[in-house]
């Protein structure tokens, strides 16, 4: 037990056989969490821009939602509510207005086209819509066949039918306004982050109230770790805590995104903290607000940390408020790290590994134990267990690679309307993380590659299925070949090796055109080669990706 207060028991989860009680005085559910904001009242809360909410004022507009929810637009227990937006205030106060009644909030990834959001809509049988103007836009000609109503928030445009504007929504704020009454399951569901595996779709990770929560206890945890194992007592560690600044967190990565909304915005709003959003990365942007906003700490992908560090200006900010940098959602080059030591001395270097499949970070590693093993991601935020598998499910000893299962408090409870991929990937307890790693004697985990054919490309996930599908569609196609190219920058870029008919012709730039009404910008292949060879495969007709890479020189070190 490492928080204070009074402490509840979260939850009781087996470790190794043995039922372990975990405990914490954080909120059990999305709806506690946002309660927790009355009591911080006029402190920041979300800033964007000019604007900045207190968070008085952010749980008041978002218990007014809620109301205008439950009344007007009649959503009840377990009622799917979708917000597809940028960054904005409004993406946050939706998200917590819903779960907070019992229904189930829907981000849907504000980079997709309008199909792919239609498809988000429709999958999660969402009932209602609160986008900006941008995501309505893409959805013109879809809205009025869905027929689900929609609250438009931040745009100059006429609304679509069935729309009204967030203001006219919520109308009067009257300082008083509490919550309806409603008693949220913490162990129902509450949220449906979408992800994919390399079928193609994305799936829907349905998460309980408790799945969310235990991002505020891992986060706690794995800091207060950091600083035992650099000696403090508990005491000291608390005495440490208490004469902290409040918070100040700059959410560069998008809300939709299991780190962005988990472990980005839970813990820092449940700590009375500032949420700092900016609408896209921008490297000088991100440097501005840290001085301006006094922001104590940042977490990104790698790639934006080492964007960070290359900036010539950097020495041109006052960045002292700066206490902690962590990256997570991809792997983290040990570089970074020694780049942020040469910079930035003092700040707590840090990373996370983890899954929207289990509700963000599940394995940490920070301070002097990240000094020691940077190609690590850590160990594991107790209780979560890890053990890493061969084919068979056999748990394999320390040094072999094998794929990485985990269990704990975050794990989902499985994927939305998919009984067969939930079968597949929560098995016993265990999610099977399609990872590929390893555990050292000392139980910390290093990821060494991707079992499923994922692509990261600055942070955001390309799955090479759904690529190879839409290039497929291309009537001069005969077959295609997706993999990662690496990349300085964005860690990997998209390349496609496209094998084309007989008497057919192609060129890069038209098959890029007619990728575009396709599929988002961020998937488009950014390498493209066209031959009028057979593609490698192996016995079972699987592409043999590596061999394909190693041939265009897209492998990077072996
Ligand atoms: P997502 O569900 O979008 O969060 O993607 C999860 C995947 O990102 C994992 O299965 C890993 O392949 C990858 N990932 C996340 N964090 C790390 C990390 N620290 N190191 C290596 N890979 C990571």
């Amino acid at each position: 037990l490492l928080t204070r207060g009074s402490p509840f028991e979260m939850d009781v989860v087996e470790i190794r056989g043995t039922p372990t009680r975990v405990w914490s005085h954080a909120p059990a559910s999305l709806r506690a969490c946002l309660e927790t904001s009355l009591e911080h009242g006029d402190a920041p809360a979300l800033v964007y821009g000019e604007e900045s909410i207190s968070h008085a004022d952010y749980y008041r507009t978002a218990a007014t939602l809620a109301h205008r929810l439950v009344d007007e637009y009649g959503i009840r227990e377990g009622d799917r509510v979708a917000v597809a937006m940028r960054n904005y205030p409004e993406w946050v106060i939706a998200f917590f207005a819903t779960a907070s009644i019992g229904a189930i909030a829907v981000p849907l990834n504000s980079w997709w086209t309008g199909s792919e959001l239609r498809f988000g809509l429709t999958d999660s049988g969402s009932k209602l819509l609160v986008a900006d103007g941008e995501r309505l836009d893409r959805l013109a000609d879809v809205l009025p066949e869905l027929s689900i109503p929609s609250i438009a928030v931040r745009t100059e445009s006429a609304l679509p039918e069935n729309s009204r504007s967030w203001h006219e929504v919520i109308g009067q704020v009257s300082p008083g306004v509490r919550l309806p009454e409603a008693a949220p399951d913490p162990d129902g569901p509450a949220t449906i982050f979408y992800t994919s595996g390399t079928t193609g779709l994305p799936k829907g990770a349905v998460g309980s109230h408790r799945n969310m929560i235990q991002n505020i206890v891992t986060g706690e945890y794995s800091r207060a770790r950091t600083f035992m194992r650099l000696g403090l007592e508990l005491s000291e560690y608390q005495a440490y805590v208490d004469a902290l600044p409040t918070p100040s967190i700059l959410c560069v990565l998008p809300l939709f995104h299991a780190t962005g909304a988990q472990s980005i915005m839970l813990p820092i709003l449940y700590r009375g903290g500032a949420l700092v959003l900016m609408y896209k990365w921008d490297t000088e942007e991100a440097l501005r607000l840290i001085e301006r906003e006094r922001i104590t700490s940042i977490t990104a992908v790698p790639a934006m940390i080492t964007q960070l560090m290359a900036s010539p200006n950097l020495s041109e900010y006052d960045l002292s408020s700066l206490l902690a940098l962590s990256s997570g959602g991809a792997p983290a080059p040990p570089a970074m790290a020694s780049r942020v030591r040469g910079n930035l001395n003092d700040v707590l270097i840090g990373q996370g590994y983890g899954l929207t499949e289990c509700s963000a970070a599940a394995v940490t590693n920070g301070g002097p134990d990240y000094q020691i093993r940077p190609e690590s991601c850590g160990l594991p935020a107790p209780p979560v267990d890890v053990k890493v598998v061969d084919p068979v499910g056999t748990e394999l000893p320390p040094g072999s690679v094998g794929e990485v299962w985990l269990n704990g408090p975050g794990v989902v409870i499985g994927y939305w309307e998919r009984p067969e991929a939930t079968a597949e990937a929560f098995a016993d307890g265990w999610l099977r993380t399609g990872d590929l790693g390893y555990l050292d004697d000392e139980g910390f985990l290093y990821i060494v590659d991707r079992a499923k054919d994922m692509i990261i490309r600055g942070g955001e996930n390309v799955y090479c299925a759904e690529v190879e599908a839409a290039i497929h569609e291309h009537p001069a196609v005969a077959e295609v070949a997706v993999t990662g190219v690496p990349h300085e920058v964005y860690g990997e870029e998209v390349g496609a090796v496209v094998h084309t008919l007989p008497e057919q012709f192609l060129d890069a730039d038209e098959l890029r055109s007619y990728l575009e009404p396709r599929i988002a910008a961020f998937k488009i292949p950014a390498h493209i080669q066209i031959t009028k060879d057979d593609l490698p495969r192996n016995a079972a007709g699987k592409l043999l990706k590596k061999q394909i890479k190693r041939e265009h020189g897209w492998l990077g070190e072996e």
